[in-house]
This record gives structure tokens, C-alpha cells and sequence, in this order.
């Protein structure tokens, strides 16, 4: 009697173990089935599909009935649904209402990353430019899980002397570089720090008086080292000065258009075009920079034009919208207006594969077996609609649903 009992609990401990063992180690964590995917911009979709995701990464994705759905697996219906790689968002800011990410609350932050960020489906972004002490203390919390959020890379900023920008606080304290060598030590400060790029105001905003430019030779001192640590640099390029001087010193990325200036010159279309040059458009931040409906249509059909004619000669965008300095969340603004110069797979590249090849992300940007697990799941095929690409119904990361958060 006693000998059966041990016997009965040694294959109960056993039997409990190994299954445990399995549903950790071995098997599917996460089952998509039934939505269209649609494995890259330029892929023909899946219809009626199956994705596998195990341990952070996708290890199947194929038509129901061509994989086995593991029994233990948690199986999401996605009926009616559309399954694209997890979104970039190349210009954001942790900046109004996110500082105190050291002491506040995981779930007042996890709430805050929902509505600015993973409710539209990011899960990469690229802070140009907040508090890095602060910024670094939220992604540690999202990295060590605490918070569950998208990957976040940072940027450090760096201004021309005398260019503090009039929309931004005048108390607030802002690196300007008077010199190369000054440029040189703040960039490798940042770098230093755990930032993984830097950005460059080679043109700012001063309101009523002139803008202020950032010298090529500051531009080019700071882009050096970065690049010598494989590293991007940004530009806010306000005018074309800033735009040539960003262009010139070796930008890689620009982060906003130049609606002020109505379109870009020949000469820095056709540089742009041989350096490699990435373009932000942002242009739903055009709406909100002055009061006169007029005037902001004006400046959205510049912006717009700009990013045609760029994106027509076949220059690289990334979608970027600069949330978290402008407050309007929403991202199908954006997606109305970029779709009246790209069509939507052209879209879907400036959100997924074109930020993942420039940012040497290679295990990101399209849905296939041995991809990273990031995913969006959409309500409503983009290829209708680009506004489509807002409408997110799950937002995955590793292989771990960031929105809505579980119940
Ligand atoms: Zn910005």
C-alpha cells in the first residue's frame, strides 16, 4: 500500500513535470488562425492562415490544415482579420506626460504605452530626442518584463549654438555644439551613455526670427562618430539649409519633411537619392504647428509633395509621426495622407522592412518561420484602405500580446 502510494505520487510529480517542462520549453505558446497574412510588402498574402509563435519567434506560418495545431497551444480566432509584421514607429518622443519612469506605477505606464504606442500597433520605436536618463529607466523596466511594451532605441540631440527651438520650454537644458570638437565629445558622450544613435538640429525653429543652422563641419563631426560605431544619425532639417548641411555632413535619416520650403531642390533630391538618405514625413505634425486651417492645408499638400516626389525617385521612407512631443495618438491621419503619395505595400515597407534593413534589424519586418514573434493583427484589410493600418486588434511582441492587455 505504501510502495503504490509513493509509486502514484513519483508518476503524478513525474507526469506534472515533464508536461510543465514541455508547455515552457517545447510547445507553441501562441496559435493565430484563420486571418489573411500577409508575409511582406511584396509577398502574395496567405488567406485562411495558421501562425505558429514559440519562444519569441514565429515558427510557422502556413493555410489551415497545412500545420498541426498543437493541443496545448492558446489558440486566437482571427477570422476575418489581417496578420502584418509588428510596426516601426521612427520618430516618437517619451516626452509629455512620460518623465518619472523610474518611480511610476508599471501599470500607469503600461496604460500610457497603450494609448500613445501599442494600440497602433508598434513594437519598435525610435526616440529623436527626450530626457535619456529618463528614457533608459522606461526601457529597463519594459526589458526586465516589468512593463510590457515595444523596443525602445534612443537618439541623443544635439543643437547648433544659440538654435534652442521656441516650442520647446526655454528652462529646459539642451546640448549645443559651438564646434566640431564639441559636437564630437557630446556624441560620444551619448553613445557612452547606451544610446543607440544621434540626432542632429541642423535647422531650428526660432518663430519670428531666422532659423538657426548647424555648420556642415558639426554636422560631419558628429555623424563620424557615430558611423565609426555603426550607429544612425538623424536630422531635423527645418529649411533647406539645414537639409543641405545634413546632407552634406552624412545624415542617414531625415526626420521630418520640409513644408515650409514647398518642395526639395533638385540637387538635394538627387543627393538624397545617392547617399541613401531616409525621409520621416510626419505629416500629421503639419496640422497642428499653426491655427489657420488654410495655411495647414497648404503646409500637408507641401509635405505631401515632398514625400512623392522623394518617394517616387525611389528614396527609402519610414513612417514616423513625432508622438509623444504632439499628442494626437491616432495614427490613421498619417496612413490618409502618406497613401496620396505611396500605395499601401509601399506603406507597409515604411512601417516594417525598410526600418528593419536601415536599422540592421534582419530578424524583424516580415512574417515568416524564424522572424521575431512581433506582430499586428488588423480589423480590416489595409489594402482597402491605408487608414486600415489603425485599426489594430492585437499588438504581439515576442510572441507576448502588448494590447489589449490580457484579462
Ligand atoms: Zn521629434
Amino acid at each position: 500500500m505504501k510502495l503504490r502510494l509513493k509509486l502514484l505520487l513519483a508518476v503524478v510529480l513525474l507526469f506534472g513535470l515533464s508536461t510543465g517542462i514541455a508547455t515552457a520549453l517545447e510547445g507553441p505558446e501562441l496559435v493565430l488562425r484563420g486571418a489573411k497574412v500577409y508575409p511582406s510588402p511584396t509577398a502574395s498574402p496567405v488567406e485562411n492562415a495558421v501562425v505558429l509563435l514559440e519562444n519569441g519567434q514565429i515558427a510557422g506560418v502556413g493555410r489551415q490544415g497545412e500545420l498541426k495545431i498543437p493541443k496545448q497551444a492558446k489558440v486566437i480566432d482571427c477570422t476575418g482579420k489581417v496578420i502584418v509584421a509588428g510596426f516601426w514607429n521612427s520618430h516618437v518622443h517619451f516626452e509629455n506626460g512620460w518623465h518619472g519612469a523610474t518611480q511610476a506605477p508599471a501599470e500607469q505606464l503600461e496604460a500610457h504605452m497603450q494609448e500613445m504606442l501599442t494600440r497602433w500597433g508598434f513594437t519598435t520605436v525610435w526616440d529623436l530626442g527626450s530626457l535619456p536618463s529618463n528614457t533608459l529607466a522606461l526601457r529597463k523596466r519594459i526589458e526586465s518584463g516589468e512593463v510590457p511594451g515595444p523596443q525602445i532605441l534612443m537618439a541623443g540631440d544635439i543643437f547648433p549654438l544659440n538654435g534652442h527651438p521656441v516650442y520647446l520650454p526655454p528652462e529646459m537644458q539642451l546640448p549645443e555644439a559651438a564646434s566640431p570638437e564639441q559636437a564630437e565629445q557630446m556624441s560620444k558622450g551619448y553613445l557612452k551613455m547606451g544610446l543607440d544613435g544621434i540626432k542632429l538640429f541642423t535647422g531650428a525653429f526660432m518663430g519670428n526670427k531666422p532659423v538657426v543652422n548647424m555648420d556642415t563641419a558639426i554636422v560631419k563631426a558628429a555623424a563620424d562618430v557615430a558611423h565609426a560605431d555603426g550607429k544612425p544619425v538623424f536630422a531635423h532639417p527645418q529649411n533647406h539649409t539645414g537639409t543641405d548641411n545634413a546632407l552634406a555632413g552624412g545624415v542617414d535619416v531625415l526626420a521630418h519633411t520640409i513644408p515650409n520650403e514647398r518642395s526639395f531642390t533638385d540637387d538635394e533630391l538627387s543627393r538624397m537619392k545617392r547617399q541613401h538618405t531616409a525621409l520621416i514625413p510626419t505629416l500629421t505634425l503639419w496640422t497642428t504647428v499653426v491655427n489657420d486651417p488654410a495655411i495647414t492645408d497648404k503646409l500637408v499638400d507641401a509635405g505631401v509633395s515632398e514625400l512623392k516626389t522623394y518617394f517616387s525617385e525611389g528614396g527609402t521612407i519610414l513612417f514616423g509621426t513625432d508622438v509623444g512631443f504632439v499628442t494626437k495618438y491616432d495614427t490613421s491621419q498619417e496612413y490618409d495622407f502618406m497613401g496620396r503619395a505611396m500605395a499601401w505595400r509601399d506603406i507597409l515597407a515604411s512601417l516594417t522592412t525598410n526600418p528593419s534593413t536601415l536599422f540592421k534589424q534582419p530578424t524583424k519586418g516580415r512574417v515568416e518561420k524564424g522572424m521575431n514573434a512581433d506582430l499586428v493583427v488588423l480589423n480590416a484589410d489595409p489594402a482597402n484602405d491605408p487608414r486600415n493600418f489603425s485599426k489594430v486588434a492585437y499588438t504581439i511582441r515576442a510572441g507576448k500580446i502588448l494590447y489589449p492587455a490580457p484579462k
